[in-house]
């Protein structure tokens, strides 16, 4: 290990904490030095009354809605070192827990696993402005903003890991008449509670994850109709009485949506739920990732090195679009933390052959049409990973958690929280 290494992690969300937590478990320890824009880790799980900007005139970070439960079984989100049945001493029943269950466990395994107090790796409140890229000290410059202070100052570092996580920064897209819409547009980020649109009916644009749980929350908070606006497939999901799909919008007049079909319908709100932009503002241009979304981003290495920058030092955890979620990222984490300390020799490759390696996956990710296929893709990437760390290489038993609870949702999207998966990493 060279004693000037310097390793700066930006996030203290599941990603943050997961490299931070993989660094803690190796025998030597690099200088690791965490900033977290929130007061607390958790990132996106952390829940906030407010809306668009923070305490601290921050965008706020985290679209946690106040009665969230988990859209997977926790059975495919907990840790090959740390169960819900270990943190909770017992098994908790419900397959799809409270964000207030899922961030306790988190939690847990981050101050009870560690070995080491990883709060103190964490500067809260600290916004990270600028990082910018030297070739000739082959180190970066950051640019750290603490919010509480005031104080800005620069620090450097000889590597950089950017998780914070991409489910902050809403895609907005424009609509035609929008502007003269008489009712409320919200993006599904502001989201935080059903009751806000009681009495109404709703219009939701997009029909992915966020679009199935709000309609479902609308409708048992007293709402009286949602319309789920689809773009490219009809979810064609089996809703309960109150929510309709159709297909894309194509203009407003008023408080009227036409949609591209011909046929058109009043509405009192209009909810965005068309998802996030992979933006990492702070990153000078040329270490941005050049992809919005993607399961396998074709610039990252093993899902984390960013092959543009020759000298390996710029990493991102969680950059890809998830299923797998924590335990994906885990892996990534826990290759990057290795990869950095040297401890994975095989891993010595040309920009070239990690550019075919990124290729190859990516070219794979490109084809994935169904929700059975990202789960085998995604198990894949995992036993990958997990072949070179020797870690979580059971993670890939949660695919046929995923392809059963895939079927759940097929057959009434309003009932797939009612099935109680099996761990199969606590008996
Ligand atoms: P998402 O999965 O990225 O989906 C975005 C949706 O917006 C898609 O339906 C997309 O349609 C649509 N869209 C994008 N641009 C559009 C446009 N210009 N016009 C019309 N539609 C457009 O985003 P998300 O649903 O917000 O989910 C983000 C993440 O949050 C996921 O990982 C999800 O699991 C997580 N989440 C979890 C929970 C929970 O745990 N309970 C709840 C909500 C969300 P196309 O696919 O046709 O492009």
């Amino acid at each position: 290990m060279s004693q000037s290494m310097r390793v700066c992690v930006i996030g203290a969300g599941p990603a943050g904490m997961s490299t931070l937590y993989h660094f803690a478990q190796l025998p030597k320890m690099p200088e690791v030095v965490c900033y977290e824009k929130q007061d607390t880790w958790g990132g996106l799980w952390n829940f906030t009354w407010r809306t668009g900007v923070d305490q601290y005139g921050e965008p706020c970070h985290s679209g946690m809605y106040k009665r969230l439960l988990t859209n997977a079984p926790k059975e495919c989100l907990e840790f090959t070192d740390y169960t819900f049945k270990e943190h909770f001493g017992k098994d908790i029943g419900t397959s799809f827990p409270s964000r207030e269950v899922v961030l306790d466990f988190m939690a847990g395994r981050w101050t009870n696993k560690a070995g080491r107090d990883l709060k103190r790796l964490i500067n809260f409140s600290t916004v990270v402005r600028s990082v910018v890229y030297t070739e000739k000290t082959e180190s970066f410059t950051v640019i750290v903003n603490d919010l509480k202070t005031g104080t800005i100052s620069s620090e450097q570092f000889t590597h950089v890991v950017i998780a914070g996580g991409i489910f902050n920064q809403p895609n907005a897209p424009a609509f035609p008449g929008i502007e003269n819409f008489d009712g409320r547009v919200v993006h599904s980020h502001d989201f935080k509670d059903g009751h806000e649109f009681k009495n109404q009916n709703v219009l939701l644009i997009g029909s992915s994850f966020s679009a199935e749980d709000i309609a479902l929350h609308i409708m048992s908070s007293g709402g009286k109709s949602v319309i789920v606006s689809w773009q490219t497939n009809a979810p064609n999901h089996n809703w309960p009485n109150g929510i309709t799909e159709k297909c894309s919008v194509r203009n407003f007049t008023g408080q009227t949506v036409q949609f591209t079909d011909g046929s058109s319908a009043a509405v009192d709100s209009i909810i965005l739920c068309t998802g996030y932009k992979t933006l990492f503002p702070f990153l000078e241009g040329r270490l941005r990732i050049e992809e919005k979304t993607s399961f396998y981003q074709r610039q990252l290495y093993k899902g984390s090195l960013f092959i543009p920058l020759a000298q390996s030092k710029l990493f991102f955890i969680g950059a890809q679009e998830q299923l797998f979620t924590v335990t994906l990222i885990d892996c990534i984490a826990a290759w990057t933390a290795r990869f950095i300390m040297g401890l994975l020799p095989n891993e010595s490759k040309t920009t070239k052959e990690m550019q075919n390696y990124s290729d190859h996956w990516h070219g794979r990710a490109k084809q994935l049409k169904s929700i059975p296929e990202i789960v085998a893709f995604q198990a894949s990437l995992i036993e990958n990973l997990a072949g070179d760390t020797k870690y979580g290489m059971e993670y890939a038993q949660a695919a046929p958690l995923f392809v059963e609870w895939d079927k759940d949702r097929k057959a009434a999207i309003a009932h797939f929280r009612d099935h109680k998966f099996a761990s199969f990493l606590s008996k």
